[in-house]
């Protein structure tokens, strides 16, 4: 059985201090739920307050990205031992936004997944096709293209721990979720990708989100479809009552 795992990517909001007050509203919301895996992804500048507020709670601390190498000359990077030793143990690497306005390809973002298991860090892979992609039927192919980029040569042992996120990049932040239907298609198309690059018993232990436009009214939904593992939640996430909603789906 895979346990869901609810992420909340903060992406460039919240100051330290609007941070803390977040998280330090969602504890007690999602206190009682030991059924899920619960995360926030706050900016880098707010990652130590929010660590220290989550202290004893049962929700972790993502990153949103990181460098691959672990020190050097790389102004304005974050190396994943800097991360590790600011108690993260998720980041979010590949994420759209770091592909359409960063320059992320498939290529760096395996590199920084096999520098975050040099840490001990668990890297959540976002995948997903552009709109134009999908109405030119290549959903496919890029979904592909993406996975089997993104994992080269990832060894299994860290793979099975990965997470990997669909996110359907017209989908984000657009209010347009995808249907369960379609988000499913696309996780056993991800689910197969696993198998044939690994073999069936590490595809089924991969957990797969969906992001895109979850609510609190369709996360349930989307939940109940069977290779959908957890949600990477942007929009929803920045308000405590909206993600505990999200995070206690099944209550
Ligand atoms: C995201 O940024 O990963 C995301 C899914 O955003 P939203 O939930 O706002 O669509």
């Amino acid at each position: 059985m895979r346990r869901y795992i609810l992420a909340g990517n903060w992406k460039m909001h919240k100051d330290a201090k609007e941070a803390v007050e977040l998280v330090k509203a969602l504890i007690p919301l999602v206190k009682e739920n030991k059924e899920v895996d619960v995360v926030v992804g706050p900016p880098f500048i707010s990652i130590p307050a929010v660590v220290d507020a989550v202290q004893g709670t049962n929700i972790d601390v993502a990153a949103q990205n990181c460098y691959w190498e672990d020190s050097g000359a790389f102004t304005g990077e974050v190396a994943p031992p800097m991360l590790k030793s600011s108690g993260v143990k998720y980041v979010i690497i590949g994420h759209s936004e770091r592909r359409q306005f960063f320059g992320e390809t498939d290529a760096t973002i395996n590199k920084k997944a096999l520098a975050l298991y040099k840490h001990g860090l668990v890297p959540i892979i976002c995948c997903g096709e552009l709109l134009e992609e999908r109405e030119a039927d290549k959903m496919e192919q890029v979904i592909e293209t993406q996975i089997r980029g993104c994992l080269k040569n990832l060894p299994a042992d860290k793979m099975r721990e990965t997470v990997v996120a669909y996110e359907p990049v017209w989908a984000i932040g657009t209010g347009k979720v995808a249907s369960p239907a379609q988000a499913q298609e696309v996780h056993a198309l991800i689910r197969g990708l696993l198998e044939d690059l690994y073999d069936k018993d590490l595809a089924q232990a991969v957990r797969i989100q969906y992001g895109g436009s979850v609510k609190p009214d369709n996360v349930k939904e989307l939940m109940g479809q069977t290779d959908i593992d957890g949600a990477l939640v942007g929009g929803a996430a920045l308000k405590a009552d909206d993600f505990a909603k999200i995070v206690n789906f099944q209550k």
